[in-house]
């Protein structure tokens, strides 16, 4: 190579740090060097970005004067050399935004942030009534990105679709207009990204990156970004730039925005300026749907007594639901068995079996008022009847026995009873159970029912 340009280099090379000079210079080649020029050939535009962005252009040119008296060109030939392979660069982070963790470097030629999952479309998402509002939400993002629903935050707990529906809105758009540029990030990697930056000083290329170059913004489990008020901060300001010019923000939390701890008032002001929208646990018949249509698609026999077996003991997880499915069509295939409820228990024996069951206070109370034919709010009253008292105790009894519910938090959903008044009921019940098998009978029967009406 060059001399000259090796001079260049290694001056370049006091100046920044060794591991930014492996990603961002060593990729790149002088092509030709002539009197008033240097060709330089770099693998993509996000690489002459970076010597402009950091102002690398002044100081190479500068040195040049110095070394030469003579003033240069500097021409970029994007695409001239090769494309590197991705590179790691650890960082060593600032206190409180984890520590140790290692920041991948990968200058691509696409949008930022990560890669869309082409699986993850509208039309192969379930809709039921717990993700109703969320899918139509998000529709209506995709289909008028910037438009009445922005931002959209969607929450939800986990494996519950949130990722899938934020792919299906970035998949859509681009559907529609592929020269969107669309970036799809999870608010982890956005603040590797941002570290990787501050500390490289490549702080100008991040913001142009989010604030400029993106025309949709899908961050991916915000909640991530709680107490990282750096991060924060960031975003912030990525948040205002994008919204100001009518550009789609979408988000996704396993929690409510009020409910984030450590997350700032400015960012759940802004979250609460468009649309909220939450994904509960899919029901009975959406948990068929969705194990059906998954069945079809990667092609395993499942019998309609198998799919109801899986949707009553997996509830509170598509993913697991979906994993289930999975493990039971591999055990088919793998030993020749064929798909059946016994196969299912026998492969599924340790994932169902340690699963508690989920049962609301609220489930227990309407179950029980239901079964002794009184009113939930009557079981919640003071009245001290005893065709309600009893009924009261029962419930009280079960909600200790099927939820982690503490006896206060209990007593609370029955109209604020004291603790005191539950631990007399459950102990009484208890008792009860034991000594009058005609009201044991009564409780089992109770009891089946909680237990079935829970799916
Ligand atoms: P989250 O991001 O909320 O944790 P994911 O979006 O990763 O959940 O969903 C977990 C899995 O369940 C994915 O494979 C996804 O495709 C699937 N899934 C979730 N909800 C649905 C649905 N309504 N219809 C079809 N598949 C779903
Ligand atoms: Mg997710």
């Amino acid at each position: 190579m060059n001399q000259l340009w090796d001079q260049v280099l290694d001056k370049i090379k006091e100046k920044i740090a060794p591991q930014s000079y492996k990603n961002w210079i060593d990729p790149t080649k002088a092509l030709s060097v002539t009197d008033s020029a240097i060709e330089i050939g770099v693998p993509n535009k996000f690489y002459e970005d970076w010597f402009f962005d950091n102002n690398y252009i002044i100081f190479i040119k500068d040195s040049l004067k110095q070394m030469t008296g003579r003033s240069y060109e500097l021409i970029f030939k994007v695409g001239a050399v090769p494309e590197p392979s991705e590179k790691t660069v650890s960082a060593v982070l600032t206190p409180g935004e984890t520590s140790n963790i290692s920041v991948q470097v990968s200058p691509q030629r696409n949008n930022a942030g990560d890669a869309l999952n082409p699986k993850y479309t509208f039309e192969n998402f379930v809709v039921g009534a717990s993700n109703q509002f969320s899918h139509a939400a998000a529709y209506a993002a995709a289909e008028q990105p910037g438009g009445s629903y922005n931002p959209l935050f969607v929450f939800g707990g986990v494996g519950l679709g949130k990722t899938h529906l934020l792919n299906a809105i970035g998949n859509h758009m681009l559907k529609k207009n592929p020269s969107l540029r669309i970036c799809y990030i999870s608010s982890e990697r956005f603040m590797n990204e941002l570290i990787n930056c501050l500390r490289y000083e490549k702080m100008e290329f991040f913001r142009k990156k989010y604030r400029d170059q993106c025309d949709a913004l899908l961050m991916d489990d915000i909640q991530f970004l709680a107490g990282k008020d750096r991060t924060q901060e960031e975003f912030f300001h990525t948040f205002n730039t994008l919204h100001g010019s009518r550009r789609q923000i979408v988000v996704t939390s396993d929690q409510f925005p009020k409910d984030i701890k450590g997350l700032e008032e400015r960012l759940r002001t802004r979250f609460e300026w468009g649309l909220i929208a939450d994904i509960q646990p899919p029901e009975m018949e959406t948990r068929i749907a969705i194990l059906k249509n998954k069945a079809e698609s990667d092609d395993i026999y499942l019998p309609d007594d198998v799919a109801i077996y899986l949707a009553t003991n997996i509830k509170s997880n598509v993913r697991e639901l979906e994993g289930s499915l999975i493990r039971i069509g591999a055990f088919a295939s793998l030993t020749g068995m064929e798909v059946s409820v016994d196969l299912a228990k026998e492969v599924l024996k340790n994932v169902i079996q340690q699963k508690p069951v989920s049962i609301s206070l609220e489930d227990i109370q309407r179950n029980v008022a239901t079964f002794y034919n009184v009113k939930v709010i009557d079981l919640k009253s003071k009245k001290k009847l005893k065709i309600l008292s009893h009924p009261r105790q029962v419930a009280m009894y079960l909600c200790r026995k099927y939820t982690q519910k503490s006896f206060p938090e209990i007593g609370k959903t029955f109209g604020g009873k004291d603790h005191s008044t539950v631990m007399h009921a459950v102990r009484k019940i208890s008792q009860m159970a034991q000594e009058d098998p005609v009201f044991k009978k009564d409780l089992d029967s109770i009891e089946k029912i909680v237990e079935s009406q829970n799916c």
